[in-house]
Formats: structure tokens, C-alpha cells, sequence
């Protein structure tokens, strides 16, 4: 079985389990998704979910954010964590969103990753999800999980994300990454991963599997 078969197959099958798999954050437009993913690193979705809900009523501009002392946004973010990091990054990056963008949230990859703090990640979170221009978003779970599946061999995410471009339909870009992020969360995990109960345990190569279940 070459790479992109494997590819292809893994996809399928974990199409079966995760049929309409999306993101987990909850937006209605580009400037809250952006928002939500910065505060999404090292916190829970259902976290960032519980704090945007109120957030996003008292800020609803990038001028909001820009305008908003240190003090006052780290409070309303103070428990997604990181929040003096977070806080900061929100206000540079919205501040350059009214400089440059007259306060929308662009939707280039080179524009994105310009912004203060936004990466190819949080980059491709907002293109796919907010813009529906396709492309692989590589967290900690789809670089673990593609890594066993040996579908890269890389660890810099870039690298994991062209990997993967090259072997998954480009259509299939954005779902993938939903998909394996759930099945990372759920079965594919960091330590322990659940492998005697792993819907995709024929097409998973890594040497380090567990046994599986007898049927
Ligand atoms: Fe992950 Fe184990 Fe399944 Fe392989 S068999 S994909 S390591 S859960």
C-alpha cells in the first residue's frame, strides 16, 4: 500500500465515524474565529467556547480588542490560561487588522500569517473554516496521528502539511483535519492511544501499537 493509498483509505474510514466533523469553536464570523483560535492554544474548546460567549457580546470589532486595556481584556480571558500572552497577541493582532485591513480579518495565507501571533495553523483554521479555502490545519493531534499512520515523517508541522497536501484530494483538506483532531482527542491519543478498539488498526503501521481487541 503506497502512502496516498493509505492516505485515502484512513480518510474513508474515519469519514464513516466523523461524517460531519467541524470545528469545535463556536464563531459567526472571521474576526471570532481568529479570536477563539488564539485563545484556543493550551485550553479546551469548551473553555474558549464558555468565555467567547460573553466576549464576543462586549467586543465585536477588531477596534474592540485594540482599544481594550492589558487589564480589562486579560480579565475577560483570564481563564482560557496564558491570558497576559493571550491578551496581548489579541490587541497587536487587531490592532494591525484595523491598520492594514481596515479591521476585517484578511483571507490570503500570506496576509494571515503577517498578523502578529497568527501562524500557517491558526492561518489555515481561518481559511478553511471561515473562508471555505481548503487547506490542512497540523495541531499536536494531526501530526501525532499522521506520524503512526505513516503518513509523514516529519515534526515541523509545515513539513506535516505539505506532506499530507501531497496525498489527501485537496477537497478533502479541511475535513481531514477535523477528523483526525476528534479521532486523536478520542482513540489516536498522545499517551495510551486506544489501539485494541481502532476502527483504522489494518492501516495503522507504527511499531509501538497496541494488541487489538479479539472481535
Ligand atoms: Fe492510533 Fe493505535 Fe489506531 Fe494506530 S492502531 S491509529 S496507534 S489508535
Amino acid at each position: 500500500m503506497t502512502v496516498k493509498e493509505r492516505a485515502i483509505a484512513v480518510d474513508k474510514a474515519l469519514k464513516k465515524i466523523y461524517p460531519d466533523a467541524k470545528i469545535s469553536l463556536d464563531f459567526t464570523n472571521p474576526l471570532e474565529l481568529l479570536v477563539a483560535t488564539i485563545l484556543s492554544a493550551q485550553c479546551t474548546d469548551e473553555r474558549v467556547n464558555k468565555v467567547t460567549k460573553g466576549l464576543f457580546k462586549k467586543y465585536r470589532a477588531a477596534v474592540d480588542y485594540a482599544n481594550a486595556t492589558p487589564e480589562g481584556l486579560e480579565e475577560d480571558i483570564h481563564s482560557t490560561g496564558f491570558y497576559k500572552n493571550k491578551a496581548k497577541a489579541i490587541r497587536n493582532c487587531c490592532s494591525a487588522l484595523v491598520e492594514r485591513h481596515g479591521g476585517d480579518v484578511p483571507s490570503t495565507m500570506e496576509e494571515l500569517t503577517a498578523l502578529s501571533g497568527v501562524g500557517r495553523k491558526t492561518a489555515n483554521v481561518i481559511l478553511g473554516n471561515a473562508y471555505a479555502i481548503p487547506g490542512v490545519v497540523v495541531d499536536t493531534h494531526v501530526g501525532r496521528v499522521s506520524r503512526r499512520l505513516g503518513l509523514t515523517k516529519e515534526d515541523d508541522p509545515e513539513k506535516v502539511e505539505r506532506d499530507l497536501m501531497a496525498v489527501l484530494p485537496k477537497k478533502e483538506w479541511v475535513s481531514f483535519s477535523h477528523r483526525v483532531i476528534h479521532f486523536g482527542r478520542q482513540t489516536c491519543k498522545a499517551q495510551k492511544p486506544l489501539c485494541g478498539a481502532c476502527p483504522i488498526f489494518k492501516q495503522c503501521p507504527w511499531e509501538g501499537k497496541g494488541e487489538r481487541h479479539p472481535a
